[in-house]
């Protein structure tokens, strides 16, 4: 996947404050519309015509982007290997680093990024668009001047944001704590589980103490996924089939199983029996709640303790998306039932609460 280099011009004066460099990907955030009134990537290169205020930022800004902009509804392991390369390639030039990528998968593709960059000790901030550019209403010009000024945020020459988070609608938050939780108003991402970092009103107000210490430590790329895994949704009235289905998949490696409340299941034997089964045969199977906030805690109820009994993993207050990337990076690193077990339940860079 090819991309191009655009530097843009800001006609700020003096010295730049920071360097920035934008991973254009793709999402409504860069869509305008055509003659006919359809919706079309945009040619980044022209975005001072529709943001003209970024010339006003004193920021040197640099900007890769895709050549073939992806709806992120495609997206795959193997772009987020891209981003993670290229902001492993170019981390000593810049500053901060703000990626625009669409809405729909952005929790996902920004906990996996969290994941991938051990040891981070400079911005990554995602953030999109609900309205495409090209709209009058757009959100597009807020999320974007905002993003670019947190990855370049500094205190006495100190990173302030060494994380890779989520902007949008005047709210940081940590990447792999959020959910996309609105489909048509502005306030597209929440996370239930974990304050907001930031929130942008007459100043960016930063919450210091709920946002990641900086590191000195050297920054370490993990970029293999395993991708044979599955979501085994709960649900009253699912018949065998569907779950045998899912757990009889060819090279299943490990399976999310999304449960009620604080990680509650169906105390059915054939349901047990199955899982049991899976888990002797190899298969990780991970417990996540299927409600957005609060936490499983297997064992609380009967409903529960036979899946501790039978080794299944408690994922905490892990959230689906953050699981699903951290899973297979788990599965690449590891192959011992106790090994992974350790790795899920250790928090990383803030993903769960591990008490
Ligand atoms: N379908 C789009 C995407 O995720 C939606 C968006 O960007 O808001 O790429």
């Amino acid at each position: 996947m090819k991309h191009d280099r655009i530097n843009i011009i800001t006609s700020a004066p003096g010295e730049p404050e920071a360097a920035v460099l934008i991973i254009y990907t793709g999402g409504t955030f860069g869509m305008i519309h055509d003659e006919s009134g359809a919706l079309q990537p945009f040619d980044f290169s022209s975005i001072l015509e529709h943001i003209p205020a970024l010339r006003q930022l004193e920021l040197k800004l640099t900007v890769f982007a895709f050549e073939t902009p992806v709806d992120s509804s495609n997206m795959i392991p193997g772009i987020w290997k891209k981003i993670g390369k290229l902001i492993f390639e170019e981390y000593d030039h810049f500053d901060g680093f703000v990626v625009l990528h669409g809405t729909d998968t952005m929790a996902y593709s920004a906990s996996a990024l969290s994941f991938m960059l051990q040891n981070l000790s400079k911005p990554v901030i995602f953030t999109g668009a609900q309205l495409p550019i090209s709209s009058l209403r757009s959100d597009a010009r807020e999320n974007l001047i905002n993003a670019l000024e947190i990855a370049a945020a500094k205190v006495n020459g100190r990173v302030l944001v060494p994380e890779v988070c989520i902007y949008f609608d005047y709210k940081l938050f940590r990447g792999n704590r959020t959910k996309k939780v609105e489909s048509v108003f502005f306030d597209a991402f929440n996370s239930e589980n974990y304050p907001a970092l930031a929130e942008s009103g007459v100043e960016i107000n930063y919450n210091l103490s709920a946002i990641s210490p900086n590191t000195d430590a050297e920054l370490i790329l993990h970029d293999k996924f395993v991708d044979q895994i599955a979501i085994l949704k709960i649900f009253p009235g699912m018949n065998k089939s569907y779950v045998k289905a899912i757990l009889a998949a060819p090279g299943l490696k490990g399976v999310i199983l999304e449960t009620y409340g604080a990680g509650n299941a169906p105390t059915f034997d054939w349901f047990v029996n199955a899982l049991a089964a899976s888990i002797r045969s190899g298969i990780s199977v991970l417990n996540i709640s299927q409600c957005p906030g609060g936490r499983v805690q297997q064992g609380r109820y009967q409903t529960s303790k036979q899946l501790l009994e039978i080794g299944v993993i408690d994922g905490k207050d892990l959230t689906l998306e953050a699981a699903i990337a951290k899973l297979m990076i788990t599965l690449a690193q590891a192959s011992d039932k106790s090994e992974i077990e350790h790795k899920i339940k250790r928090s990383w860079c803030g993903e769960l609460s591990e008490k």
